[in-house]
């Protein structure tokens, strides 16, 4: 059994909230790049020249990325061989988000659903625990804007929906989101499972690289369809016109019951952060 202080989580945490705020990973500003040299809109192109000029100012400057740095979604890839010291691990991981935030001046973003009150440090995180082989942690930091989380939704489809449903509901979540998700966005979907599985499913999909394949052959032309569907949509970025109004579709699958065909779909907006620690 190896022992792991939650001191280090907590300090690996409060990294992880500056870095992801900061410093917008290379597989975003590649898609700028890609969606730059195929938009023809003045505008839109315009608009990605700026996306990459904020995220160049941001990593410089050690600014956030945008001025709402998200709520804290932390992901932990717990090995079952690891014996944590010195705390317990959601304090840690709470206390790493509030001094992050604080340290790093970003907004702090959470309140009281009915009164509104601001926590004032960015605390409770929403966590997600998974236990795995091996005697590592992994922690992966992903805050996450509330205009693009306000226009995710999960729903139940009926089997006989089928593919062609889901294309069509995700098709008319991205229409009818409009400008509100701050395009040009992420579209994580995930199949199957159980109604709160599917939304896991879509939001661990956005945690893939823009670019890479998914392994699934079925997926990954169901990806490419639903991705050329939004991006003939003309929203474009910001909502402003254009081709580029999705930078990816990323799809996670699972089976589910036989009654049954949950779709979750978590729309993620340019300020794409994540970042991400072994211990
Ligand atoms: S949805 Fe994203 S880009 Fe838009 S305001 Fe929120 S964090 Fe910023």
């Amino acid at each position: 059994m190896r022992e792991v202080d939650v001191g280090i989580i907590t300090e690996r945490v409060k990294t992880l909230c500056m870095e992801a705020n900061f410093d917008l990973g290379q597989d975003v500003l590649d898609a700028f790049k890609g969606a730059k040299a195929k938009e023809e809109s003045p505008t839109a192109i315009e608009i990605l020249g700026q996306l990459e000029e904020n995220a160049s100012i941001a990593r410089q400057e050690k600014v956030g990325i945008c001025q709402d740095t998200g709520i804290a979604v932390v992901f932990v890839e717990l090995g079952q061989d690891v014996h944590l010291v010195g705390g317990d691990l959601n304090g840690a991981i709470f206390e790493g988000v509030r001094q992050g935030y604080q340290e790093g001046y970003l907004r702090k973003s959470i309140c009281h659903p009915f009164t509104r009150a601001n926590t004032g440090d960015n605390t409770p995180a929403v966590i997600h625990v998974k236990v795995v082989p091996g005697d590592k942690v992994k922690l992966i930091v992903a805050p996450k804007g509330g205009g693009s989380e306000n226009m995710s939704r999960v729903t139940m489809l009926t089997p006989a929906a089928g593919k062609k449903g889901i294309i069509e509901y995700v098709v008319r979540r991205v229409t009818e989101s409009g400008s509100n998700p701050c395009p040009p966005t992420i579209v994580g979907i995930g199949i199957g499972g159980t109604f709160e599985e599917a939304a896991l499913l879509a939001k661990k999909a956005l945690l893939r690289p823009i670019g890479s394949e998914n392994p699934d052959p079925e997926l990954a032309s169901l990806e490419g369809e639903i991705l050329d569907r939004i991006n003939g949509l003309g929203i474009g970025p910001q909502g402003l016109g254009g081709r580029t109004t999705s930078l990816a579709v990323h799809v996670n699958m699972m089976p589910c019951h036989i009654a049954s065909l949950p779709l979750g779909v978590n729309i993620q907006c340019h300020a794409h952060r994540h970042k991400e620690a072994i211990i």
